[in-house]
């Protein structure tokens, strides 16, 4: 099959958070089972220079958004098998950021969207499947269904589309909406376009998409329920029998123990030796104190409301006076990096916050905690918990989306699971959950190893969601 994926960031080249991750590492293992997989995305400045010269120049053209006609260039890299194409626009992608202080995000990855389906016949690259992701790319299944599909170069291609979080949207004005993609009024009623008076890229892509996903089977549960639904849900119950829920992997070289290059050590299920000595270095480097006995608990993820921040927030002076220590690495929304920054004054040697994109101490982060916390209102599929896990350290979370998939609560009669959870959304469960796993840890030490060796014998890798996804695309191209 020809499988092209759009998206907005990808790993190695620019990354916010987890959606980066699965598009940088699927794509690679499509293409290893022989697929032509290629990959569309903004080429921003925030790409390193080491990429930007690897890069090669392939065409450009011009690009009508309404009353606008902006530059489009194509350049083209090629990387483990998959074509990386990056569209060039210095007024959209130029900018000392990725996302959204520029208030014209709707003109940005309009332009995108347009671009990339114009680029295609350029490029003589006809898809099978389109695989859209998240909303920045939502609008091009619409534009496709909507403006293209007399053209017969157009007709044939099948879309996908992936909720990576069905929180951001990408929710504008209707009347801005048409001034860049010029979609006719005639479009801007509920079941097609207009979504509670706005325009919604991430409803245009589900509503116009053949297939919809997103990245585990207990969130694609949780989004046809008003609770998780984020005002979509209605619009996804009826969208039901397209639905897919398929977990990420993770990318298992990159995060392997044993050849680490960023780790303090290596190590492995057999020989957790390496573990220790990453514990201590951490200590070392984070400013805690240098102690083996003492549980270090991990946070690495974006500081919003969605990662469980305001449980920690309601209970960290009862969790403070436990033997413990914190150790938070993140960026995200002030009211946390306030509260950590304060934590950290306040109790010096036991709480190391850090508010940076910072891939090597992620890594380092990973190896050398004893438990992993991420107590989330809602996580689509998360890949920390599973990072966490192949480093051998004991996750702590709650039971939603792509958590509740992948950890499972240990069990004392059965001696079964693979971390510690707890189910409502209540910062006392959470602390007494948390109390749990540091009793294990201080007066039951085998059971602890026991769950980091099963963490670590865990199979994360994309095969068999990859699979999955082969099979969603050869139903929709059979289809036609
Ligand atoms: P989300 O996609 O909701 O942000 P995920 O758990 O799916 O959360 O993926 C987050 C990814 O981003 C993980 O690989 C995590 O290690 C990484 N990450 C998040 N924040 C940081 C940070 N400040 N520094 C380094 N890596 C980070």
């Amino acid at each position: 099959m020809n499988i092209l994926f759009t998206a907005s960031e990808c790993v190695p080249f620019v990354k916010t958070g987890g959606l980066a991750d699965v598009v940088g590492s699927l794509a690679p293992v499509l293409a290893k089972k022989g697929h032509d997989v290629r990959v569309m995305m903004p080429m921003y400045t925030a790409i390193g220079q080491e990429w930007q010269e690897k890069m090669q120049f392939q065409l450009h053209f011009d690009v009508q958004l309404g009353w606008r006609r902006q530059y489009c260039g194509i350049h083209m890299l090629k990387k483990d098998g998959v074509i990386y194409y990056f569209l060039d626009n210095k007024y959209y992608f130029g900018r000392s950021y990725i996302y959204g202080l520029g208030g014209d995000e709707y003109e940005r990855f309009g332009f995108f969207c347009r671009a990339m389906l114009n680029a295609l016949p350029l490029l003589e690259f006809q898809p099978d499947i389109l695989h859209a992701h998240d909303w920045q790319s939502g609008m091009i299944p619409a534009l496709m269904k909507i403006q293209y599909a007399h053209l017969p170069f157009y007709a044939g291609i099948r879309s996908v589309f992936t909720i990576h979080n069905l929180q951001y949207q990408g929710i504008f004005g209707i009347k801005e909406v048409q001034d860049v993609l010029g979609l006719g009024d005639g479009l801007w009623s509920a079941d097609k376009l207009e979504c509670f008076g706005c325009a919604n890229f991430m409803k245009a892509g589900l509503v116009y998409s053949d297939a919809i996903s997103t990245v585990s089977p207990s969130y694609a549960e949780e989004i046809t329920t008003a609770y998780y639904g984020e005002r979509l849900d209605g619009l996804i119950r009826s969208r039901r029998d397209s639905l897919y829920g398929v977990l990420n992997g993770i990318d298992v070289q990159e995060y392997d123990p044993e050849t680490d290059p960023m780790i303090y050590a290596n190590y492995s299920r057999e020989d957790l030796g390496g573990k220790a000595e990453n514990k201590r270095r951490l200590q070392q480097e984070l400013g805690l104190e240098v102690n083996e006995d003492i549980p270090l608990i991990a946070m690495v993820g974006r500081l919003t409301n969605q990662k469980g921040l305001d449980l920690v927030d309601c209970v960290l002076s009862d969790f403070m006076d436990e033997n413990v220590q914190l150790a938070v690495l993140g960026m995200g929304d002030a009211r946390y990096t306030n509260l950590f920054s304060w934590a950290e004054q306040q109790h010096r040697g036991k709480i190391a916050a850090r508010f940076a994109m910072d891939h090597e101490l992620a890594h380092k982060l990973y190896a050398g905690a004893d438990f992993f916390l991420m107590p989330s209102l809602f996580e689509p599929c998360g890949l920390s918990q599973m990072i966490a896990m192949r480093y051998g350290t004991v996750p702590i979370v709650r039971e939603t989306g792509g958590l509740r998939d992948t950890v499972l609560s240990y069990n004392e009669f059965e001696g079964n699971g693979n971390g510690f959870t707890f189910l409502n959304y209540n910062a006392h469960d959470m602390l007494a959950v948390i109390r749990r796993a540091l009793y294990y840890f201080k007066k039951e030490k085998d059971v602890i190893h026991t769950l980091r060796v099963r963490g670590m014998e865990g199979d994360y890798s994309w095969a068999h969601s990859a699979q999955e996804y082969l099979a969603i695309f050869s139903k929709l191209v059979k289809q036609e």
